[in-house]
């Protein structure tokens, strides 16, 4: 028999095809050439420099938007694009962001509710990376319950006027285009807003502890004036919103994994160089069973996503079921950047590992695409049918 290889002890790779490793190779080729030796100071930096070369690079591999059919986009399977996600986030869950941010919700909320005229304009473009997303529906006083949200869009003759603020925005001040969710007389409603219109403005915000290499902003949008047109016409109320949601969790549940796996493999390496009282400390029992639960939680969730990833290709995706995948990989996720740290003692800290940024990282991963409390929620409601949510 042969021995087992420790980075994939499930045999993960062999369900998955050609095409679908030629997808995850690539995107990992990438990440390993144009992301992982800057990461580390780009983080530290807080910034993440050259953002529209990497978009536009990220859409010359077809990153963006990559599920999606039509308008420049590389129709690829629900698993080739989680199978990026996961390659991304294995750099850092930053990048990862921008990728969910552009396609699973700026550039979805068009290709699926969108009219022809706006697919035809923005979606080739974003697809490329020529025109950076970003998706506006948090807003300073309303985040698990975007349905209170007090931005409003109001009719003025043939226009709409658009005034609010939207807080946590990823891609913000990069973006050529804003998905903004806005309350109207007839429901919640989705804009597509060009970033250049009068009155639109996002400030970044600083002094993140968490995702630094990746631009997070406020949108203000002060009496920001728009076509009729400019409306999302396939959608009304929070279906809109939840259902670009559902696509971005589903592209965590593959990425958070991805740091997961780096926190592991880092610290599975160090314990077998790092040596306390005469020998390696991954020969010690305490040490295998950190790495053995990791190891069994990590693998776990990719079958897990892999499963969700099979169920969207064939159409029967709930957003239940994403949400088992969403808290389950983050929270892992968590845990094994948490322990992988532990092994790594007081270099574990040190950002000349990449073990503490993912750790970090996560924390918003956790909070961010619903809190593991909303989807407990939402699991919880499909158990007992009791809605607990107020
Ligand atoms: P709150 O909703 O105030 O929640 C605080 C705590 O209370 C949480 O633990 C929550 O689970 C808990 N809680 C709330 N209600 C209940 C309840 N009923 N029962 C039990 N517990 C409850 N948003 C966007 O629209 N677009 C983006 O691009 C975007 N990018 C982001 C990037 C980053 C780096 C971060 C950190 C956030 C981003 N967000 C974005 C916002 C994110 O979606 C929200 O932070 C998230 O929805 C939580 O909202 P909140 O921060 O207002 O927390």
């Amino acid at each position: 028999m042969s021995v087992l290889d420790a980075t994939d002890p499930l045999g993960f790779d062999e369900l998955l095809s050609e095409e679908d490793r030629a997808v995850r190779d690539t995107v990992r080729a990438w990440c390993r050439e144009r992301v992982l030796p800057h990461i580390a100071g780009w983080y530290e930096a807080g910034e993440l420099p050259g953002v529209r070369e990497l978009a536009r690079e990220l859409g010359a591999i077809g990153a963006l938007g990559m599920h999606l059919e039509g308008y420049g986009c590389a129709g690829a399977s629900a698993v080739q694009y989680g199978l990026a996600c996961l390659e991304l986030e294995a750099a850092d869950s930053g990048l990862r962001s921008l990728v969910s941010v552009q396609g699973s919700l700026a550039m979805y909320a068009v290709h699926r509710w969108g009219s022809e005229e706006q697919k035809r304009q923005w979606l080739p473009r974003m697809a490329s990376g020529e025109v950076i997303g970003c998706f506006g529906l948090t807003e300073p006083d309303h985040g698990s319950d975007p349905a209170s949200m007090r931005t409003t869009a109001k009719r003025d003759g043939p226009d709409w006027v658009l005034t609010g603020r939207k807080m946590w925005i990823t891609n913000g001040s990069v973006a050529g285009v804003a998905v903004v969710w806005a309350r109207t007389d007839e429901g919640v409603r989705g804009f597509v807003v060009p970033t250049t219109a009068p009155g639109f403005s996002a400030p970044d915000i600083k002094h993140k502890g968490s995702l630094r290499a990746s631009v997070t902003s406020e949108l203000v949008l002060d009496h920001v004036r728009l076509p009729g047109d400019a409306v999302l016409p396939g959608v009304r109320g929070l279906r809109g919103p939840l259902s670009c949601l559902s696509q971005a969790r589903y592209g965590i549940v593959w990425g958070a994994l991805g740091a997961a796996r780096t926190c592991l493999e880092t610290a599975r390496e160090y314990s077998t160089t790092r040596e306390q009282f005469g020998k390696p400390i991954g020969g010690f029992q305490l040490t295998q069973a950190k790495l053995a639960d990791m190891s069994l939680e990590l693998n776990k969730g990719l079958l897990l996503a892999l499963h969700l990833g099979h169920r969207m290709d064939a159409g029967t995706l709930r957003p239940e079921q994403v949400s088992y995948g969403k808290l389950n990989s983050v929270r892992e996720a968590i845990e094994i950047a948490r322990t992988s740290r532990t092994i790594l003692g007081a270099n574990g800290i040190s950002y000349e590992y990449p073990v503490m940024r993912h750790a970090n990282n996560l924390e918003s991963v956790l909070t961010y695409e619903g809190t593991p409390e909303m989807h407990q929620l939402v699991i919880g409601k499909l158990l007992t049918g009791q809605d607990a949510f107020r």
